[in-house]
Order: structure tokens, then sequence, then C-alpha cells
């Protein structure tokens, strides 16, 4: 599986952010100039950056009622899903900030294909809100979900969050306790089936890492079937660590 595959379920907007040399000059260039990068008005309060008020504020919290372990989204009056009845995840709570589509959406491309580096900063954000509002904030470090092996040496999108995030809540950041051992073809494109054995055996622990007792953070940026913050999540459980995970966004099927 490559990366045709992949190609073909992103957005037109995805494959120009991805596949146009002149389009990211364009989206490096344009970080000088005062307009919005999501909706183009001029930015014009003197706290934007890169994006606009208006755009930052139509990124809301889920209002949908959402399983009270996974974070999925559940009809109304459901507090748990059937998954987390059948098989309890290796995490305590999984929470995504909203679903993963809109203005969020965008923004979150601009952000990791883009690499409109900045939004960093707004994002991490997000994370820092569902902490203050919805756990009590008693971590002990923040770790990043490891990027894939070609992206390595290049711009890491989650571990800059995890880095800013670590820091506002004064707690260590470990962006190198979980390794990304074996190249994995990306999630978007395989069957539910191939994508719960796709991660087998992908993430270990980093050798003489101790994280016994420790309360961990454990961050991602989009969440589809939840597969890989579970296998993280488990690594991490093996550990000897307790883990809440954070995604910024969750897909709906
Ligand atoms: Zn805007
Ligand atoms: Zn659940």
């Amino acid at each position: 599986m490559g990366y045709g595959q992949l190609d073909r379920s992103l957005t037109i907007k995805e494959k120009i952010i991805r596949g146009g040399g002149e389009f990211l000059q364009w989206v490096r260039a344009g970080l000088f100039l005062p307009r919005c990068r999501n909706c183009g008005l001029d930015l014009v309060q003197p706290e934007e950056t890169v994006i606009c008020r208006n755009c930052r504020e139509k990124v809301v919290p889920a209002a949908d009622s959402q399983c009270r372990i996974c974070g999925k989204f559940v009809p109304d009056g459901m507090e748990t899903c059937g998954s987390c009845l059948l098989l309890p995840p290796p995490y305590l709570r999984h929470l995504s900030y909203a679903a993963y589509d809109g203005t969020l959406r965008e923004i979150i491309i601009l952000y990791k294909y883009g690499e409109v580096e900045p939004l960093k900063i707004f994002l991490s954000g997000l994370y820092l809100d569902l902490v203050e509002k919805k756990l009590s904030p008693a971590f002990d470090a923040v770790v990043p979900v490891p990027a894939d092996l070609h992206r390595r040496h290049g711009f890491q999108p989650v571990r800059a969050m995890g880095r800013i995030l670590a820091g506002r809540l004064g707690i260590e950041f470990m962006p190198r306790l979980l390794l990304k051992k074996k190249h994995t073809p990306p999630q978007v494109g395989l069957t539910q089936a191939q994508r719960k054995t796709n991660l087998d055996g992908a993430f270990s622990l980093a050798a003489g890492r101790r994280i016994t007792g420790k309360s961990i953070l454990l961050i991602d940026d989009v969440t589809t079937t939840g597969t890989t913050i579970k296998k993280c999540a488990a690594v991490l459980k093996k550990g000897g660590g307790r883990v809440t995970a954070l995604t910024l966004a969750q897909s709906r099927f």
C-alpha cells in the first residue's frame, strides 16, 4: 500500500497543500502577510496570528454526546459505548476536542500538511482547554504519539504541540519515550480489520525508560478508529503508566 491509496482519500484542498510546491511556497510566504491563512480576511486584532479571531471562534468543543471512556460520539443518553463495555481500553479516558470537520479540520490540514508551524500555539491550546475543563490537571508528563518513519527528520506536528502543552502545564515532556518501530501504511484507506492489525508491534517503550506510577497525557492530532491511541496506551500501561489520551479531533464515520 503506498501513497496512491492515501491520495484517493484526500480532498482537493489536501492534495493542493501536499502536492503543490508553489502552493507551499505561497503558504510560507503568506505568513508574512497580515491575512488569515484560513479565510483570507485581514488580520486586524493584535492577538491574531496566522488565523483570524472569526476562524478561531468557529472552533468549539463537540456538542454531541461522547462515550465517557473513549470519547467516541454516541447517541444521546448513552454514557459508555458498546466497545468500551465489551473490552475496556488501556487508558483511563480519551477525549477529543471536536469533530474532524469544518474550520478545525481546515486549520489542522494547514498546520500538518501546509506546515504552518505557528498554528501549534492555537492548536495546543485546545488540549489545554480539555485538561482544564474536563480533567483534574494532575499529570506528570506529556507523551506525543511518535511520527511515522518517513517524517522523523522533518516537521513533527504532534511533537511540536506536545512541547508547548507540557510547558503550559509545567510538567515533563517525553518526546522520545515511545518509539515507532516499523513503517506502517496510513490507517486511512484500510478496512476496520486491517486497521486493527496494521499497527501490531509498531510501538515500543524506549529502552531503559521507567514510567511506573506516572500519570501520562498521551496526545495525537486526529483519531479515526482510535487504534493508534489504544496501541500506544497499551505500551505505556504495560510500562506502569496511567494514561489519559487527548486528540484535537475525531472523524465521524
Ligand atoms: Zn479567518
Ligand atoms: Zn467508548
